[in-house]
């Protein structure tokens, strides 16, 4: 009779071919377990692509590891008699196989661990977690870096990462005599707009019989979820994802750097890597990202400020994002010091609005499930953050809405930096700003009914008359503030009058949004 020894649970976001929990465990003995639910399916109102993404890419993974010789109880979504919470399966497989232990990568959500502990002490069985290999610092050596300190600086903590693996150095020093290239990289376009965009490859791939099947079950099954679904535009498997990693590569990653905060209409991909999924699933190793990004300088494919600014992406930014989530969860999640308590505006959902840069942005998200960081951080979150919108709103908006979205790296970067509803642990600062920065770095203004250099009356971008309001409604706790006294010092000069304007224009505007009318 076969014998399960060992239960090896994997979800959806652990797709590690090479994960630590499979090299110490044993195929002729241990079973994987994976199962697509209907409650994370339903967990947020998520978007069609993100769903065909996550069970895709799961069915593939189960392919790969059946053909490397493993046992594999797999629950689709369209089983009739599927467990409908991730808790209940396991239930479920311990029952069904009765195993000596179960075997767990940490999930990416912090209330998982919790439910499967419980799951596992109510059925008997030890449960043994595995540590996340996939990333470049475990979570105990980001504890150990945060401790004492006053401030969780990126910076240096990106400088830290760099020295430890040896990532653009020369001798101890950082290649090239600077740790940070930042000043070269904050081009817009100009009026021609951005030139020699190169195609992406995802629209050229091939769809796989899993991606069609999934494609399906979704018309079928989850047609009611929002966004597009005619072709799925991530890759799911590792050749596909290996493929766009050199298409960026060799495509993009030289212009990369200079205009990674420019937005254009129309142009939902410009020169970023559209690698968050592949890394988010574990498709891809930062490390094989990070050795490839090195090599396109040192063979001159690309400079070096485009080849630092996307390694800090990868070896500092999500480090430090993974970081800090491990570091402040539980208590995260509930994080309101602003205490931001409106609604999100139904735009966000329907992307029906005049303000040109959010319906473009949502209307990309509609079809793409993508935005790029700058539209995430200074058009999305940056109206949600002036406008008072509730952090947990606005972060189940970026979990439902966004393909790459895992709560480890939406939350601290929805609630941290962008919301700053952490109160300044990931950012010193709210990142807030008048129209003329969306100006600046985009053409949305100028097809826009709306003008980015009024805060008051009809025409005044909504941009505009939130940031003066934001300072205003938040005068006391910032007036101190080192890094916003010149923000504040300009409010302090606008008459009672100009104030009084700006409130109640933002009172209209806030007004408006709720009704869908802005
Ligand atoms: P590129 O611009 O090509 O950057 C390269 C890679 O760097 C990305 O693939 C990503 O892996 C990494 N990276 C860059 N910035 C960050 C960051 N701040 N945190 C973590 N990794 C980073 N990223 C997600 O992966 N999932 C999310 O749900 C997510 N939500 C976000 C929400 C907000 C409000 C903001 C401001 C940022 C969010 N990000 C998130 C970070 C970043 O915007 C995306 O990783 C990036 O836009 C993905 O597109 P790309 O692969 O083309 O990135
Ligand atoms: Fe957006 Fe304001 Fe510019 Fe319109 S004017 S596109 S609302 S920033």
């Amino acid at each position: 009779m076969e014998t399960t020894r060992a239960l090896i649970l994997v979800l959806g976001d652990q797709l590690d071919r090479d994960a630590l929990v499979l090299r110490e465990s044993d195929a002729s003995t241990d079973r994987i377990v994976m199962a697509e639910v209907d409650a994370e399916i339903r967990a947020f109102p998520n978007h069609k692509q993100r769903v065909a993404l996550f069970l895709s890419s799961m069915r593939h993974f189960a392919d790969d590891m059946r053909d490397a010789g493993w046992a594999v109880t797999y629950q689709s979504a369209g089983d009739a008699d599927g467990s409908t919470l991730l808790p209940d399966f396991l239930a479920r497989m311990i029952e069904e196989y009765a195993p000596s232990e179960v075997r767990v990568t940490t999930p990416g959500r912090y209330e998982l661990g919790e439910a499967f502990e419980k799951v596992c002490t109510d059925a008997g069985v030890a449960l043994r977690w595995f540590e996340d290999t996939h990333f470049l610092s475990t979570r105990q050596e980001f504890a150990q870096w945060a401790k004492g300190r006053k401030a969780l600086t990126l910076e240096y903590f990106y400088r830290e990462m760099r020295k430890k693996h040896g990532i653009l150095l020369d001798g101890k020093k950082p290649v090239g005599g600077s740790w940070n290239y930042d000043k070269e990289n904050r081009e817009s376009f100009g009026k021609g707009g951005p030139q020699d965009v190169p195609e992406p490859i995802e629209f050229a791939l091939e769809q796989t019989e899993h991606t069609r099947a999934v494609i399906d079950l979704i018309a079928s099954r989850y047609a009611d979820l929002p966004g597009e679904l005619e072709q799925l535009y991530w890759p799911v498997t590792v050749e596909q994802a290996q493929q766009c990693m050199e298409d960026f590569f060799v495509t993009r990653i030289e212009k990369f750097g200079p205009v990674q905060d420019a937005m254009w209409t129309g142009e939902p991909w410009l020169f970023h890597s559209r690698l968050s999924t592949a890394l988010n699933m574990k498709l891809l190793d930062p490390r094989d990202v990070v050795a490839r990004a090195v090599d396109a300088y040192e063979s001159g494919a690309a400079p070096l400020n485009s080849v630092e600014g996307f390694i800090r992406q990868i070896l500092g930014w999500r480090e430090f994002i993974r970081g800090v989530y491990w570091l402040k969860m539980p208590a995260y999640i509930d994080e309101n010091s602003l205490e931001a308590e409106e609604a999100l505006p139904p735009l966000f959902w329907d992307g029906k609005t005049e303000m040109r840069c959010l319906s473009d942005v949502v209307g990309q998200l509609l079809t793409y499930g993508y935005a790029h960081h700058i539209q995430r951080l200074m058009v999305a979150g940056l109206f949600t953050l002036m406008y008072g919108a509730n952090p947990r709103e606005v972060h189940d908006w970026f979990m439902a809405y966004y393909v790459d979205s895992v709560e480890w790296v939406t939350l601290p970067n929805v609630v941290g930096m962008s919301q700053h509803a952490d109160g300044g642990v990931v950012g010193t600062k709210p990142y807030i700003a008048t129209g003329k920065y969306v100006q600046r770095q985009s053409n949305y203004c100028s097809e826009c009914r709306y003008n980015p250099a009024k805060a008051t009356g009809d025409k005044a971008c909504p941009f505009t008359t939130l940031y003066w309001n934001f300072l205003d409604r938040h005068h006391e706790r910032f007036a101190d503030h080192h890094r916003m006294a010149l923000q504040v010092r300009n409010l302090e000069r606008k008459s009672a009058e100009q104030i009084e304007a700006i409130r109640e224009r933002a009172r209209e505007v806030r007004e408006m949004a709720g009704r869908g009318e802005l």
